[in-house]
């Protein structure tokens, strides 16, 4: 990475970490975003835009604020309404303008969805790019189920397991209660939370600290989301709990620390079993990014697919 890149790469941490909105280019190319505005004005100038028409080199903003691994589902409610038919229109109709954003993107049917490759740059001047594997079912409420991996610079390797879901190292940029997309919602969209996403993952490749608000598991007992801090948060990034200002060391940790180690431990395993160890992408998923199998069907990677 030559040090111009790396400069690029620590002021989008900056702005991360002080929740400065961000563009992201098409391709994928995330930048700062020149006037620096809070992300909440973010998505209403985007869309305004949209409305007074697209160019080659439009942009789009989007909010810094992302979280932890608690993505899922949305729990049932308007958009469980959606049938089948209307959700396969509202990404079928998506795919050109898809392809203005992500030129590389392709999609593929499913019995059960449709699949959606996208690569992506990520920053200007990086050797290596994105490329994304989500699955899109037709079911409202199961939610995409997306996959990150480092490509073009010989081997695909996985892009984790930081702020992966459990179970199936799936990417998790953000939560239902975020608010930032819902099923049948715009695929551009997705594709820039998992670029903005990817970002903060070369952030922490690079400079060792995962850049920007994060949350531990949401909603779990505070034991449980202790732990989960101790094992993921450095000292220097901003809390697990979701702080917008303070960084662990000064926040949660004394807290933490006081619970005893291992009580911790045995809870957090009782709720998630097999623990840290079970976020990794599923067999199949490795298989064909690494060339050596057909994309497996939505229903065999979708954990929300393999329930009823
Ligand atoms: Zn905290």
């Amino acid at each position: 990475m030559t040090p111009e890149t790396k400069a690029v790469l620590q002021r989008i941490g900056a702005a991360l970490d002080e929740h400065r909105a961000l563009r992201v280019h098409v391709h994928g190319l995330v930048a700062l975003h020149q006037e620096s505005k809070r992300a909440v004005s973010a998505k209403e100038n985007w869309n305004e835009r949209q409305g007074k028409g697209r160019s080659a080199a439009r942009s789009r903003e989007r909010p810094a604020r992302r979280k932890g691994p608690t993505c899922g589902p949305r729990p049932a409610g308007a958009s469980s309404r959606i049938s089948v038919d209307l959700l396969r229109a509202a990404y079928q109709v998506q795919i050109a303008s898809l392809k203005e954003a992500y030129p590389e993107s392709r999609t593929f049917p499913d019995e059960d969805g449709m699949w959606l490759i996208a690569k992506s740059s990520i920053i200007s001047g990086l050797m290596r790019e994105a490329t994304f594997l989500v699955a899109l079912p037709y079911r409202s409420g199961a939610g995409p189920r997306g996959w990150a991996f480092w490509t073009a610079d010989g081997q695909p390797r996985w892009i984790g397991p930081r702020h992966t879901n459990f179970y199936d190292g799936s990417i998790c940029a953000f939560a239902p209660h975020d608010r930032v997309w819902f099923d049948g919602g715009d695929l551009t969209t997705l594709l820039d939370l998992y670029t903005v996403w990817t970002v903060r993952h070369l952030h922490l490749e690079v400079f060792g600290r995962w850049p920007g608000k994060q949350y531990a598991l949401l909603g779990a007992d505070p034991r449980v989301q202790a732990y989960y801090r101790k094992i993921e948060c450095n000292d220097d990034e901003l809390c697990g709990c979701g702080s917008e200002t303070l960084r662990y060391a000064e926040c949660c940790k004394q807290s933490d620390l006081q619970w005893d180690p291992m009580q911790l431990m045995s809870l957090f395993l009782s709720r998630v079993p097999g623990g840290f160890s079970t976020r990794r992408p599923p067999r199949s998923v490795l298989e064909f990014i690494n060339g050596q199998s057909h994309l497996p069907r939505i229903a065999e990677v979708h954990l929300q697919m393999n329930s009823p």
